[in-house]
C-alpha cells in the first residue's frame, strides 16, 4: 500500500451499489430502453465489422455527424467512453499542482475526485438562494482564485440549475482559463444551451455531452466533448489511442439516425418533469427546487434519510444526497415513466409525513 498516493488513500471511491427495484429512479438514466427492433437492426450490422483490426487511431465514425448537428468543423468533436472520460482528459491537461478548477457547490461529486486524481484542486463555489446560479459570485470567484479551468454543470446535478449561454460568454470573456460547460442534461433544457457559442465564438470554451441520459444508452458509454479545434487538439492528447470502440461508435451513430425517437421522448420527460414537480410542491412540507434536468431536488429536512429508507422498503429507489454539504435534508429524485412517478407519488404520500 506504500506504493500508493496518500491522497489517493484518503479518498472516498466514487460508489453507488443498490440491489434492483421495481422502481429505479436513482441514476437520472431515461426510463425507457431502446426499442428492440432498433438494438437488432444495429446489432446485425456489427457483425460485419472487422474484429481482427484496429479501430481508427482517434474515433470519426461519429465525429463528422455530430459536427454537422452543430453545425461545427470535424476538429471541435471529440468522442470518449463517457463524458466523465473527457472530463478526465480535460484535468489531465489543464490541471497540475497548484492549479485550480472552480466547480459549483453543490455539484456531481466525481469532479472533486477528478481533480485531485489529476494533481489540481477543485474551488467550490456556492450556488446563490434555491440553488441557482449566482454569475456575479462565479465572476468574483474567477478574479480571486485565477482558476485554470471552470466547471459549470448546467443543468447542474443534483439541483437542476443552468447558466445561460450569455451568461457562460461573460466568463468565457473574464478569463483565460478553460470555461467547462457539463451539458450532461443540456437536452432536457430550453435551447441549443453552450455549443451554440462555439460557432465562431469564444476559445477557451469546452461544451461535454453524453449519450447516457437522453438517448437513452448509459449502458453504452458514449459521450463527447465540443471545443475549438486547437483547445479539442490538445485535450486529445490525454486520451487514449483506439479509446472508442467501433462497436460502440456504431450504437452511437444508429442512435443519431433515430433523432426524432430521442427527441419526442425527451418533449415527454419534459412534460412528466412539470407534472412530477407540481403534485410533489402539492405535498405539505416538502420543497422542489425548479429544474431544466431529468431530476427533481426536493428538501424534506431531517428525516430525509428515513423517506429514503422507506422508500427503498417499499420498492421507489431514489437518490439519497443529504449527507452531501450544502443538501442536508435533501433526496434527488430522476423523472421517470408516468407509472414510476405515480409509484412515487404514492410510496411517498404513504411515508410522509
Ligand atoms: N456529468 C454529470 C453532471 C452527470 O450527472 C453524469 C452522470 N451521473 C455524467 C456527467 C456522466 O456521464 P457519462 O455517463 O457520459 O460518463
Amino acid at each position: 500500500m506504500r506504493a500508493i498516493r496518500r491522497d489517493v488513500l484518503a479518498l472516498q471511491a466514487y460508489h453507488l451499489e443498490e440491489p434492483p427495484s421495481p422502481v429505479k429512479i436513482n441514476q437520472n438514466e431515461a426510463p425507457w430502453d431502446w426499442p428492440r427492433e432498433m438494438k437488432e437492426r444495429t446489432l446485425a450490422q456489427l457483425a460485419s465489422l472487422p474484429f481482427h483490426r484496429y479501430p481508427p487511431y482517434r474515433e470519426s465514425a461519429l465525429t463528422a455527424p455530430l459536427a454537422r448537428r452543430f453545425g461545427l468543423s470535424p476538429g471541435s468533436v471529440l468522442v470518449a467512453n463517457g463524458s466523465n472520460q473527457l472530463l478526465q482528459a480535460l484535468f489531465l491537461a489543464c490541471l497540475g499542482p497548484r492549479r485550480k478548477a472552480l466547480i459549483p457547490e453543490p455539484t456531481f461529486s466525481l469532479y472533486r475526485q477528478l481533480a485531485l486524481l489529476c494533481h489540481g484542486r477543485a474551488v467550490g463555489v456556492p450556488l446563490g438562494g434555491d440553488y441557482r446560479y449566482d454569475p456575479e459570485a462565479l465572476l468574483e470567484a474567477v478574479r480571486r482564485e485565477r482558476p485554470r479551468v471552470v466547471l459549470v454543470c448546467s443543468p447542474n446535478n443534483p439541483t437542476g440549475s443552468v447558466l445561460s449561454p450569455r451568461e457562460v460568454l461573460r466568463l468565457c470573456e473574464a478569463t483565460e482559463a478553460l470555461v467547462v460547460v457539463d451539458e450532461a442534461y443540456g437536452e432536457f433544457a430550453e435551447g441549443e444551451g453552450a455549443a451554440a457559442l462555439l460557432r465562431g465564438g469564444p476559445n477557451n470554451l469546452a461544451v461535454l455531452r453524453t449519450f447516457s441520459k437522453a438517448w437513452g444508452a448509459a449502458a453504452l458509454r458514449l459521450g463527447y466533448l465540443l471545443a475549438s479545434p486547437p483547445v479539442a487538439k490538445e485535450v486529445a492528447k490525454a486520451l487514449l489511442p483506439y479509446g472508442v470502440s467501433p462497436l460502440t461508435a456504431a450504437l452511437g451513430g444508429a442512435a443519431l439516425r433515430e433523432e426524432g425517437l430521442f427527441r419526442e421522448r425527451v418533449l415527454r420527460i419534459r412534460a412528466l418533469r412539470e407534472d412530477l414537480h407540481r403534485n410533489l410542491a402539492a405535498i405539505p412540507g416538502l420543497r422542489v427546487f425548479p429544474s431544466a434536468g431529468n431530476f427533481l431536488l426536493v428538501k424534506l429536512g431531517p428525516r430525509a434519510r428515513e423517506v429514503y429508507r422507506r422508500l427503498k422498503e417499499r420498492g421507489v429507489l431514489v437518490r439519497d444526497v443529504s449527507s452531501s454539504p450544502g443538501l442536508e435534508g435533501c433526496l434527488r429524485f430522476t423523472v421517470g415513466s408516468a407509472e414510476e412517478n405515480a409509484a412515487l407519488l404514492s410510496a411517498l404520500r404513504e411515508v410522509w409525513p
